[in-house]
């Protein structure tokens, strides 16, 4: 059916409702700025971080589990859901050569399962990576890891899991990936954190607990929705940005569409967390810059599965190194919360692949994605072909912005394209083309909307969130 065309007017519009755009529109109508719409393309909220429901059981999109350092943060997140945000320890096994080798590494561990000629390779190799040190900073993934772990770990435990997350080699992905990611993690403090334990020398990627909504990440954003909507404003969903307008340095409307109907939105000011080159290449009049199209993405597919059995693992979730299979990850949703199983006696699993869009895995239909996610399981030993019950499959484009070898001029080239619009406030990862997790986006999204209220302490450097401000997980856990 066509409708016919639609107006309407706000202050503020938002896109998107995953982290960074509730995050903006809860801030604004806890200060009284009711008139604001929220268009989302889907029909849940929550984004990336949203949680499907499939047969009574749920699925969130790849694991997410919830760290801060950000005590602005953990306040929000505790406040929004309470009781049900609870702490979960951490458990998560790396698979490689047939064999689980804890993760965080264990040095005892790590060399036992290893074998002594390949332990004495890895001790050798970091020896002489350290007595080469002083040369240029690293550029590439391969150069950083190499520099701070030795080749041969490098090799057993960084190369083969990063290539399948990016799909491109290790000397192809910048070091600012690796320095962002995990920064303060070298062989020494993995030796250090191991032995001697302690806050103190708790490291960004080997924290040990975190925190889980009962009902899965998804739980938070729902809970976050009400609250806005409740506060005032407007949350439109099914609703896909396809259109974008601009005049004299400023943005002046949208368009959306909703089953068939274009509503016009226009606003005061515009917060946006969709991928960036998809809202310069809406742009009217065209906005033609080659940057933009030097903006990559990797794409990523979810194998959502139910096993009929009680216990498959114990951990969160397995990183799987192994060249041997294309899956990344596994994870257990059990383990993150026994609520997203609705039968005790089953198990729901999710397998993880990261893709580009239109190419190999991604153009293979669900069915043959089913039967890969399944032989790949039934090969590590993990369940049995005949004991996976039902499953289904979940596509999400524009998953991770991709930081390869280069990629920052364009990047930097973008962001003044951004910046030369006075009322577009871009947030969140594919709206800033940040690699951030669930809570860089949140502060994206708070902060934008102090700048845009002028609160004090603003305005806030927004593209440097997740860079060098307080966000990291490396610190102490606030409560
Ligand atoms: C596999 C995987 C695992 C992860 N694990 C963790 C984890 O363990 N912990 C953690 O903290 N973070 C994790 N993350 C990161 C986390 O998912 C993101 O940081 C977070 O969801 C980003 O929030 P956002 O609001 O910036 O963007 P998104 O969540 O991507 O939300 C953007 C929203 O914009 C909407 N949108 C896009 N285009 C349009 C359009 N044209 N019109 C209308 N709406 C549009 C989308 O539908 C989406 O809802 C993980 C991410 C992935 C992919």
């Amino acid at each position: 059916m066509i409708y016919p065309p639609q107006q309407i007017s706000c202050e503020c519009c938002v896109i998107g409702t995953g982290p960074a755009g509730l995050g903006a529109a809860l801030e604004l109508v806890n200060h009284g700025t009711t008139s604001v719409v929220v268009v989302d393309k889907n029909s849940r909220v929550g984004g990336l971080s949203r949680t499907d429901i499939m047969g009574g059981q749920r699925f969130d999109v790849g694991p997410h589990r919830f760290f801060s350092k950000s005590k602005e943060v953990n306040r929000i997140w505790r406040e929004t859901l309470g009781e049900d945000f609870r702490p979960v320890s951490r458990m998560t096994r790396i698979f490689y050569r047939n064999k689980y080798f804890q993760y965080p590494i264990k040095p005892l561990d790590a060399l036992t399962k290893l074998g002594s000629i390949e332990s004495l390779e890895a001790a050798l190799s970091y020896l002489f990576t350290r007595g080469r040190r002083g040369e240029e900073p690293a550029k590439t993934f391969e150069e950083w890891t190499t520099r701070n772990f030795g080749r041969k770990l490098y090799e057993t435990f960084f190369k083969t899991y990063t290539e399948k997350v990016w799909g491109i080699p290790c000397d192809q992905i910048g070091a600012e990936w690796a320095s962002q990611r995990i920064k303060g993690l070298n062989a020494l403090e993995v030796i250090k954190n191991a032995f001697l334990g302690g806050r103190s020398n708790r490291i960004r990627t080997l924290v040990e607990q975190f925190d889980y909504p009962a009902l899965g990440a998804g739980q938070m954003y729902e809970a976050m929705c009400e609250r806005i909507a409740r506060g005032g404003a407007e949350v439109r969903l099914n609703s896909r940005v396809v259109r974008v307008r601009r005049r004299d340095g400023r943005m002046t409307s949208i368009d959306v569409e909703r089953e068939g109907r274009t509503t016009t939105i226009t606003a005061r000011a515009f917060f946006s967390s969709m991928p960036l080159a998809h809202f310069f290449r809406m742009m009217e009049p065209v906005t033609r810059d080659e940057a933009v199209d030097r903006l990559r993405y990797r794409d990523h597919i979810t194998v959502n599965l139910m096993v009929g059995r009680p216990f498959v693992f114990p951990d969160q979730w397995i990183y799987v190194h192994s060249p041997e299979v294309q899956m990344a990850r596994v994870a257990n949703y059990k383990n993150f919360s026994e609520k997203m199983v609705a039968d005790p006696g089953k198990t729901s699993l999710s397998v993880e692949y990261f893709v580009f869009h239109g190419q190999g895995l991604w153009n293979e239909p669900d069915e043959s994605l089913l039967a890969l996610a399944v032989r790949e399981l039934d090969r590590m030993g993990i369940v049995k072909a005949g004991e996976v019950e039902s499953g289904c499959v979940a596509r999400e484009t524009e998953a991770y912005p991709v930081y390869y070898l280069g990629y920052g001029e364009s990047y930097e080239r973008v962001k003044s394209l951004v910046d030369s619009m006075a009322n577009l406030l871009p947030i969140g990862r594919a709206g800033m083309h940040k690699y951030n997790n669930q809570d860089h986006s949140l502060m994206s999204g708070l902060l934008a909307a102090r700048n845009y209220l002028k609160l004090p302490g603003s305005p806030y450097a927004l593209w440097d969130i997740n860079i060098d401000a307080e966000y990291h997980e490396g610190g102490r856990r606030e409560r």
